[in-house]
């Protein structure tokens, strides 16, 4: 599709009031282009965009994208999906859904319209890794009918919807394997394990450890997150990805919780829980293509990034 105004583009964001898709949509707008953000508004807020109501370049449409979308734009980021655990299983038919039908509906839009469409998918496609860390060659380990599944196979199912669109249609395809990320505009009830803890730090309720807290993850900042996400979309046709987008510095999430404790200078007590069942007990990126590719890697560290949003979540609670 040709363009109106020169370098201008009509960008359309999925799942663009939620956490990483609002910061996107800040990005995206500063850059000076036109943003149409749908969004089902189940886990993301109109908080999170509402600063962007002013700005003449921005448009919201409150649309699920199980449902096909009839619009006209330049290059699609599809990122509709709910990311925690807690919600994703909430309505794990509609997860699946959310991500399968979601992605034919936006590829079947990027076919109409010839144009690029990046997904956002997951460290989760890895599954419980029996490689540390994890590159895109690994194939994962993922169990296909356990309670994380409705999101793991939901998102390995788009990206072979995405690949597939790709060899059969010739269509450009962006694929981000996105790690686990945090930052301002979590939502309070998110659920995930930094904004849970943070929460809990400054409400004063115990800080809550499912297992034993000796499980791993790699924590990237939002900022920097968003940055790889536009740097992949900036690639010539030729890269398709699928590229890890994460930071591989990785922590304990018992040390997660006592850096947050510090942080926050709290001193509410930590308490054991069940581990949920399928918990990935280690994951850590490896992001020698991000760099290799995309001249990308993280530039924010965990303790800068959680002073950041320890400042929001103070404001925000
Ligand atoms: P989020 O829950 O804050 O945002 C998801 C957004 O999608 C929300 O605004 C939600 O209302 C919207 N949405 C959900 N179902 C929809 C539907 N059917 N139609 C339209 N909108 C819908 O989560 P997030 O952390 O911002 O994640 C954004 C994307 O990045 C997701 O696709 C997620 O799978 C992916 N991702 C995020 C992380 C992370 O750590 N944040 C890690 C891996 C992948
Ligand atoms: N679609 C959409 N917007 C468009 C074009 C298509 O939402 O602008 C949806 C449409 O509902 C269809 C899906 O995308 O079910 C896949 O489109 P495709 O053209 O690949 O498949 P077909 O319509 O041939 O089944
Ligand atoms: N977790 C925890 N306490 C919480 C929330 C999460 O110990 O209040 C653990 C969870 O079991 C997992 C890790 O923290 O091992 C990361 O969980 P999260 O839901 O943030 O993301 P995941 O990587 O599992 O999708």
């Amino acid at each position: 599709m040709t363009r109106i105004y020169g370098s201008r583009k009509r960008i359309l964001v999925t799942g663009g009031a939620g956490f990483v898709g609002s910061h996107l949509i800040d990005r995206l707008i500063d850059a000076g282009h036109e943003v149409l953000c749908v969004d089902n508004l189940f886990t993301g807020t109109k908080r999170n965009i509402d600063h962007l109501h002013n700005s003449p370049r921005f448009e919201f449409l409150r649309h699920d994208v199980t449902l096909p979308l009839y619009v006209e734009v330049d290059e699609i980021y599809n990122l509709a999906c709910p990311a925690s655990p807690v919600h994703y299983q909430h309505d794990p038919v509609q997860t699946t859904k959310t991500s399968v039908h979601g992605a034919i509906n936006m590829l079947g839009l990027a076919k109409r319209l010839r144009c690029k469409i990046l997904q956002a998918s997951t460290s989760e496609v890895y599954g419980d890794p029996a490689i540390h860390p994890q590159t895109e060659e690994y194939w994962g380990h993922v169990n296909p009918i356990g309670p994380r599944s409705c999101y793991d196979e939901g998102k390995r199912c788009a990206e072979t919807l995405f690949f597939d669109y790709h060899r059969q249609l010739n269509l450009e395809i962006k694929v981000a394997r996105i790690f686990n990320t945090y930052g301002p505009r979590m939502h309070l009830a998110d659920g995930r394990v930094v904004s849970n803890f943070i929460v809990q730090a400054l409400s004063g309720n115990p800080i809550t450890i499912y297992g034993d807290g000796s499980q791993t993850r790699s924590f990237c900042y939002v900022d920097d997150l968003v940055e790889g996400l536009i740097r992949l979309m900036e690639t010539s046709s030729s890269v398709t990805g699928p590229i890890n987008i994460g930071n591989p510095t990785e922590f304990t999430i018992s040390e997660l919780a006592q850096r947050i404790l510090a942080m926050t200078g709290s001193s509410v007590p930590v308490v054991m829980m069940d581990l949920p069942q399928d918990d990935p007990r280690q994951r850590r990126p490896d992001i020698t293509k991000a760099r290799d590719v995309l001249g990308w890697e993280p530039k924010i560290d965990l303790k800068e990034g959680l002073r950041r949003t320890v400042e929001y979540f103070k404001e925000a609670m």
